[in-house]
Formats: C-alpha cells, sequence, structure tokens
C-alpha cells in the first residue's frame, strides 16, 4: 500500500499543528504508522491522497449517517451557501430545524443551537448549575462530553471519587466540584447521593456509551438515575451527541423511554457541518439568556448553512423504514465477521448502526473497567491489516463504528471478507 503522499503531508502538518493534527485522536498514535489524509468521499467510500479506495466505517465519527456528499445535503447546502453564508441575525432555517427536532421529541421544548457538541455540554453544564443553584456534576467513568474542563475528569481510586483531570490546564477547583463513578453501577450512584446531599445539579450521561467502546446499559439503569435525580432535585443530562438521530429519530431517551431533563445533541444533527444543540423543558430554558441570567451565545450559532444541512439530513432520517434498513445492514454485517471468527478472538457489539470490535472472553461490556487495555495490541493488527484492504475504522480500538445509509451490501461482504482475511493474521 502506498502512502507516500499522506506522509509527506503529515510531515508538513507537524510543523504546523501540535502532532500534526486538529484533534488528537486523527494522529494514529493508538494504532501507529502514518494518518491518512482524505482527498474525498462519496457515499461509503473515501479516497486519500495516493488514490488508496476505502469503504469508511468512521464516517467522520458519526455525524454522516447518510454517507459523504449525500445529494440532498449538498443540494441544500449549496442553495442555502449562494444567499450568503452568515448574518448574525436570526433566519427560517433555524426554525426549521428546531421544528424538526423538537416535533417528534417528548422530552424537550426548546432548544439552543451552538457550533459544537462540547459547546453543547459545556453551555447546558452552565444551565444545569443556573436552574438548580448547585455546584457539583456527577459523571460516569467512561463516558466523554467533549474537551468541557469540568468534565476532563477520570475516576480516582475508590467507588465514588473527586478524581483526577484527564487533562493538563484544568484547575483542581474545577475537578473539585465534578464526581465521577463507574456505568452501571446503582451502588455508587446512590452513594455520591449520601455524600453530596443537595449539592449535585446534575447527573450527566451518554445514554448510549460509545466514547470508550461500545458500554450499553441497561434501561433499568438509566430509569433508575431517573428516580434518584428526581427524589434529590437533580437534573438528569443526557448527552446524546452521538446517539441522539442513531438509532431512531426520537434518540436514546425515545428508545429506552427513559426523560432526561436536559439532552444535548451535535454530530448528525449537522449533516456534516458544525453544529450542536442543548434542550430542556421550556421552564428550564427560560434560564438561558436574552430570557433569563445564564449567559451564553455564538457568533456563528444557527449558521444558515449548518442548519440546512441538517434540515436536509433529519429529513431524510424521517423517510420510511430508514432506521430499520440501518439496522438490517448493520446485523448483516457483524453477523457475517462473526461467522468467520471461529475462535472468537475478538466481540462485535452493535447497537442499531453502531458497532464496537472488543477483543474480550466477556459476553458484554457495560463498564470502562471492563475494557482490557492490553487487548488494544490485537486492534492495532487488525486496523493496518484492513487498511490495507481497503476498509477503514476510527485509528483505534477504543472507538466505535458507523454504518450509514450509503453502505451497499456489496460493502458489507466486502467488508466481511477483508476481517476474514486479516483474522489468519491474529491466530
Ligand atoms: C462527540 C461528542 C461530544 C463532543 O462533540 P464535539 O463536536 O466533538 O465537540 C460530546 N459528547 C458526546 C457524547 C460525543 O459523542
Amino acid at each position: 500500500m502506498n502512502i507516500t503522499n499522506s506522509e509527506k503531508l503529515f510531515a508538513e502538518a507537524k510543523n504546523y499543528f501540535p502532532g500534526g493534527v486538529n484533534s488528537p485522536v486523527r494522529a494514529f498514535k493508538s494504532v501507529g504508522g502514518s494518518p491518512i489524509f482524505i482527498k474525498k468521499g462519496k457515499g461509503s467510500h473515501i479516497w486519500d491522497v495516493d488514490n488508496n479506495e476505502y469503504i469508511d466505517y468512521c464516517c467522520s465519527w458519526g455525524p454522516l449517517i447518510l454517507g459523504h456528499a449525500n445529494d440532498v445535503v449538498l443540494n441544500a447546502v449549496n442553495e442555502t451557501m449562494h444567499n450568503g453564508t452568515s448574518f448574525g441575525a436570526p433566519t427560517e432555517l433555524e426554525n426549521k430545524l428546531a421544528n424538526l427536532i423538537l416535533t417528534f421529541n417528548n422530552y424537550i421544548e426548546k432548544i439552543r443551537f451552538v457550533s459544537s457538541g462540547t459547546e453543547a455540554v459545556m453551555s447546558a453544564i452552565r444551565l444545569a448549575r443556573g436552574y438548580t443553584k448547585r455546584n457539583k456534576i456527577l459523571k460516569f467513568e467512561g463516558c466523554y462530553h467533549g474537551h468541557v474542563d469540568s468534565l476532563l475528569v477520570k475516576a480516582g481510586s475508590g467507588l465514588i471519587t473527586f478524581g483526577n483531570s484527564s487533562s493538563a490546564g484544568v484547575p483542581d477547583s474545577f475537578v473539585n466540584e465534578t464526581i465521577t463513578v463507574p456505568l452501571n453501577n446503582k451502588q455508587a450512584v446512590t452513594e455520591a447521593f449520601n455524600t453530596y446531599k443537595n449539592e449535585i445539579a446534575c447527573v450527566i450521561i451518554e445514554p448510549v456509551p460509545a466514547n470508550n467502546g461500545l458500554l450499553i446499559q441497561g434501561k433499568e439503569f438509566l430509569q433508575f438515575l431517573r428516580e434518584i435525580c428526581t427524589e434529590n432535585n437533580s437534573l438528569l443530562f443526557f448527552d446524546e451527541v452521538i446517539s441522539g438521530f442513531r438509532m431512531c429519530f426520537c434518540g436514546a431517551a425515545g428508545m429506552y423511554n427513559v426523560k432526561p431533563d436536559i439532552i444535548t445533541y451535535g454530530k448528525i444533527i449537522g449533516g456534516g457541518f458544525p453544529v450542536g444543540a442543548y434542550g430542556a423543558s421550556k421552564e428550564i430554558m427560560s434560564c438561558v439568556s436574552p430570557e433569563g441570567n445564564v449567559y451564553q451565545a455564538g457568533t456563528l450559532s444557527g449558521n444558515p448553512v449548518a442548519m440546512s444541512a441538517g434540515i436536509a439530513q433529519l429529513t431524510e432520517c424521517l423517510t420510511l423504514n430508514f432506521y430499520e434498513e440501518l439496522e438490517k445492514k448493520t446485523n448483516y454485517l457483524v453477523d457475517g465477521i462473526m461467522k468467520n471468527n471461529s475462535f472468537s478472538l475478538f466481540k462485535i457489539f452493535n447497537l442499531g448502526s453502531i458497532f464496537w470490535i472488543a477483543f474480550t472472553k466477556q459476553q458484554s461490556i457495560s463498564n470502562a473497567e471492563e475494557i482490557d487495555g492490553d487487548s488494544m495490541k490485537y486492534f492495532k493488527i487488525l486496523y493496518h491489516e484492513l487498511l490495507k484492504q481497503g476498509v477503514y475504522l476510527g485509528p483505534s480500538g477504543y472507538e466505535v463504528g458507523f454504518v450509514s445509509q450509503a453502505h451497499s451490501y456489496q460493502d458489507l461482504d466486502k467488508t466481511i471478507l477483508a476481517f476474514k482475511k486479516a483474522l489468519t493474521l491474529l491466530k
């Protein structure tokens, strides 16, 4: 496999950007080797600057549920763009996207658009604190919520802990407002509420944790969080930046039928453009400026080009059997790969069109501690072999893969075959 041009560009990029990239995982550090520089994408395929072609299961880390350069999205963007790209004043497009999101949502009544998932979470945390007049937040080890200061906290030792910052530059005083507990552990959550009575503004969770493997939680645990939050006048915060519009139009909240107080969205709602959103009841959202005193603003918030991409993409997602088809394809892929995996070297966990390859003997994995970090050496081998055979996954064994509407059964069959060949190397 020739990647000379990618290597050249990466060498140059290292002069410009820390580690040569604008987001760390792109640097291929966890799989080794040089990152592939992408030239173009269409449907389920991407091409690199050396003209290698890949079937893409990264899909920009989730946003591209219709695949690359979808014609409906491109047409909408094109039309909007020619009338100006940003006004810093309201446009009808914001109403339209908000209407699409809210009409089918039983849990939130108003939203605010921002420009990334991180920004949505950061703003919603401020809202939760402003609304409850409390400072502490409870999060789960193994959930990612963007690079918000107070959420870059990993568990220390012990069941409930003020963790350690997982990044330099986060003051201890911030870390001290964040309580970290393991996923799928009622006892830890209960203890946290007992210890910090009337101090916890919100419990934030990815209802489908998909940023550190795919750590599927049971409905019962999410329902338990709902109840304990209600009892303690804390807000339940579902970070649906990945899960929103992924398994169904009503998100994980709808799928599990558990009511959060605050929801954040991102990724899919922007159709490949930078959009995030946070939403809640009218009452909670009335705390947001200019109605209330929780300040939050953005020069490019509700950007018309991004809004039109989001509207086009979500409208497609509403078509009949959209999610059923996606799930069917994903199951076909997973079953196909596993049929050839007779030594059970790894498992694939999947939900809707999200899948995660885990080198484990366990039947299920529901918290971060159960992931065997050592097993990532196998993922590395698998990764490069798949790449050689034209299958592109996100470059880390902790990352999930996505099947898009654009993936054909021919793509899936090719991928199954590529896995079969790659597996011979792993034995
Ligand atoms: C991707 C993601 C974020 C961060 O969104 P960005 O757009 O990368 O800032 C936050 N929360 C969850 C659950 C995510 O998957």
